[in-house]
Order: structure tokens, then sequence, then C-alpha cells
């Protein structure tokens, strides 16, 4: 089964923590070298375990526990969120021509299934779409090639269009384009040819026709089996051809997962499809999140995590509105949210998060600084509890101690406490359904 190897490693990188209370800096580190050996085992190109292994790691450990999940199931969650963003995080649908017909090449090693691919997509667009596609053989090199198109045509009850194996493939695309012009077909499939290896006449070839056809994709057929090969014949296709997608084919096998985690990560190109089988309905649109819980084989564990998390979001946006409402936001509250908004993107867009912010025009233009989040919440940390919980205790002295604390001259400490204030003010009038302006809070 695919994966098999790499989901149980996985698993036993995270027993080792699970039902822990506490993970120590000694757990954690164990875990990502479990981590690292697993995926480098599985064939993950070296730079894509590097890179992940170190963001897993770092959110790992910035990260405030969460009420109801226990460190395990957050690392998994991390885990799990970080494989997807490998992937590629959304599925990518095929790119459509906004005029008849979309132009699909196909390229690939032989042996990689493409022939079987172009069956496959037509076969999908033909009962998703009732679309009416045409499949241009134009791999004249293996003269199975073609019979194995016009079967797979017949199968399907699709249109070939051949010419023999003793015309030149640019020529063939050409009149396959012409024909297709006549049928009005909607879809035009190249089937090209393949070879063992890349080497130069093969993508000369293939750059001719890209050249002549401009198709509106050209899916490179990767066979999952060949692990992080994948990467090194995905980039030698994209630098000639600037392929705009992957189909990973034969994930029904034993593959162990390295061609499916390298290859977004190392080109920059999605994979769209991937095969699983032989006949012509086993092909699925690649879903990244589906496919990292697969590779993970934690389903229950993630649902759950999902869960719990869904319901701690909600009851903190709660606690938080109520806060609002009674004006007892104080400065802890307000390092809370600087911290967990910070772990999530960028300010401006977080901002409009907060209830009542989303369309308020003094935001429109609102730019922040990570390094006055920063700042500001040094200040934060140089006060007392005290001093964070009533900040109407901040009298002259006590700011200028905390000005001294936190390295952040005096103004600075006054104009921050000041907008605190105001920013008070304001979410009271907002969890009222009174907004006005927010900008400058964070600013320094
Ligand atoms: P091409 O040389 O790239 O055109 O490759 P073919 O389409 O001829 O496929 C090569 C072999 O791989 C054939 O035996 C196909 O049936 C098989 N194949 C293609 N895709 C898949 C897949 O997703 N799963 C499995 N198990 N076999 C596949």
């Amino acid at each position: 089964m695919a994966f098999e190897g790499l989901t149980e490693r996985l698993q036993n990188a995270m027993k080792k923590i699970r039902g822990k209370g506490k993970v120590t800096d000694a757990d954690l580190r164990e875990t990502m070298r479990e981590i690292r050996l697993a995926l480098l085992e599985a064939d993950v190109n070296f730079d894509v375990v590097k890179n992940f292994v170190k963001t897993v790691r770092d959110r790992a450990s910035g990260t405030k526990v969460l009420e109801g999940l226990n460190p395990a199931q957050q690392i998994v969650k991390i885990v799990d969120e970080e494989l997807t963003k490998t992937m590629g995080e959304e599925a990518v649908p095929l790119n459509k021509s906004d005029k008849i017909p979309t132009i699909i090449m196909m390229s690939g090693l032989q042996g990689a299934g493409k022939t079987t691919t172009v069956g496959k997509l037509a076969n999908k667009l033909k009962t998703d779409e009732k679309a009416r596609p045409l499949m241009i053989a134009a791999d004249i090199y293996r003269p199975a090639a073609i019979d194995q198109l016009v079967q797979v045509g017949e199968q399907i009850d699709v249109p070939v269009f051949e010419m023999g194996t003793d015309v030149n493939p640019v020529e063939i695309v050409r009149k396959g384009l012409e024909k297709a012009a006549e049928d009005h077909n909607d879809y035009v499939f190249i089937d090209t040819a393949g070879r063992l290896q890349i080497d130069e006449q093969l993508m000369q070839e293939l750059s001719d026709i890209k050249e002549l056809a401009h198709p509106d994709e050209i899916l490179l057929v990767i066979d999952a089996m060949t692990g992080q090969n994948a990467v090194a014949t995905a980039e030698g296709f994209d630098k000639k051809l600037d392929i705009t997608g992957v189909v990973l084919t034969k994930l029904d096998g034993d593959t162990r997962g390295g061609a499916a985690l390298s290859i977004r990560a190392a080109t920059g190109k999605p994979i769209k499809f991937v095969g699983q089988g032989e006949k012509m309905a086993d092909l699925d649109v690649f879903h990244p999140d589906r496919m990292a819980s697969r590779i993970l084989g934690m389903g229950d564990m993630l649902s759950l995590i999902e869960k719990t998390q869904k319901k701690f979001d909600d009851k903190q946006a709660q606690e938080l509105t109520e806060k609002m409402r009674e004006n007892t936001f104080d400065f802890n509250d307000f390092l809370d949210q600087m911290t967990q908004i910070q772990s999530m993107g960028p300010m401006e867009d977080l901002i409009k998060m907060i209830p009542g912010m989303a369309n308020n025009p003094a935001l429109k233009n609102v730019q922040m600084d990570p390094k006055d989040i920063e700042h500001t919440k040094a200040v934060v940390y140089s006060m007392t509890t005290a001093e964070r919980e009533r900040p109407e205790i901040l009298n002259p002295s006590r700011r200028r101690r905390i000005a001294a604390g936190s390295g952040r001259p005096i103004h600075e400490v006054n104009r921050m406490i000041k907008q605190f204030g105001e920013m008070k003010k304001m979410m009271q009038q907002a969890s009222n359904g009174n907004m006005s302006g927010m900008e400058g809070l964070m600013g320094g």
C-alpha cells in the first residue's frame, strides 16, 4: 500500500510523545529527528525535508498549549498542516481556455502513464462535463503507443486522431488541431512521446509541439514510484517546457511518498491529478489536505483535533467579546491576541478578523511592521502582573521603569498605553455595534 512505511514511521515518531502531559525540548528534538528520518527514508527530497522539519520545529516550540489538546495532538496537527502546505494547500483545477478547444499537452518519461492518463482525463471530462474531446496520437517512436491510444479511445468512446508513424509529430499535431476545429471538439489532448530518460532531441520535439499548439495546459505525468527522482525529471521538463501541472500516477502501488511530497515544494508546480489504478475511472483530483491525512494515517485523531480546535476558537472568541463588552480587556489579553495573531499571518489581514473590524474603512490602508509588534510586546513584557491587569495604575515613574526595562523610548511607551486605552474604548463601542478608527495602534 502507498505510504505504508512512512505512515508507520510517522506514527511511531508521534507515539513517544503521545499521552505526555508536557513535551520537553528533548522530546521535541527526538520526535523531529524521527520525522526527519521517516521522510528521508520515504525518499523525500533532502531540501524539502530540511525545510519541513525546521518549520514544524519552529511552530511546535512556539505554539501555546491549546486548551483540550495534548501536546502530541498539537504536534500531529502541525505536522498535518505542514504536510498539506508542502503539497500545495489547495486542489488546483485544470486550466481552461475561454475559447474552444482547450488544448492539453501531456508529457513524461516512457512508462509513466501518459497514454493511460490521457484516456482517464478525456473520460473524466466526458463524464463530468459531457465534453467532446479529441485525442491526438503524436508518439511515433513506439508503434504500440498509437494502437494503445486507439484502444483507449474505443473503450471510452472518444475519437483519436492519428497519422501512423511516418509523419513528423509536429505535423500530426497541426493536422490534429485542424481536425478538432472542423469537428468543434472542446478539448484536445496531445499524447507525446516519452523516453527512458530526458534527452535533448525529445525536449526539442516537445518544445516544437508546444510552440505550434500553444497548449493551455502542459501536464507532466510522473510515476509516483520513482521517488525523489521525480524531482529531477520534473525540473528537467519544467526547464524546457514550463509545465503547468503534474499528474502523479501509480499511487495505488507501494510508493513511499517521496514524489508526492517533493514535487510541489521543489518545482512550485501543482500536482493536479493522481492516478490510482489501471482502469479509466482510476483518476482523482489531487487534494493536498486529504493526501496529508492519508500519509499521516491519523484520520480519526485529526478530526478530533479539528473539533476541539473549533470549540476552543469559539470559546475564546466568546470570551474576548465578553471582555470587550465589559471593558475588562487588559494587557494580558492584548499580549495573547498579539502572539496569536503573529503566528497566523500578516497583521493587516488579521486585525480585520477581530469581531466588528472587518469593514471598518479606517482599516483599509493600515500597514504594520512586524518589528513594531515585537516592540509593543517588549513593552508589555516589562510590566508587572498588576500593571497588565490594571493599566490605569501606570503612573509616570512606572512608565519610566517600563521604558528602561523594554529598551523602548518613554514617548513610545506613553503612546502605546494611550493607544491601548483608545482601543479598549473602541472595542467596547464595537461590541455595542458602533465602530470608529483603530489605525496606528501598533505603529512605532
Ligand atoms: P506511457 O508510456 O507514459 O504512455 O505509459 P502508459 O500509459 O503506457 O502506462 C504504463 C503502464 O502503467 C501501463 O501498464 C499502465 O496500465 C500503467 N499505469 C498507468 N497509470 C497507472 C496507475 O495510476 N496505476 C497503476 N497501477 N498503473 C498505471
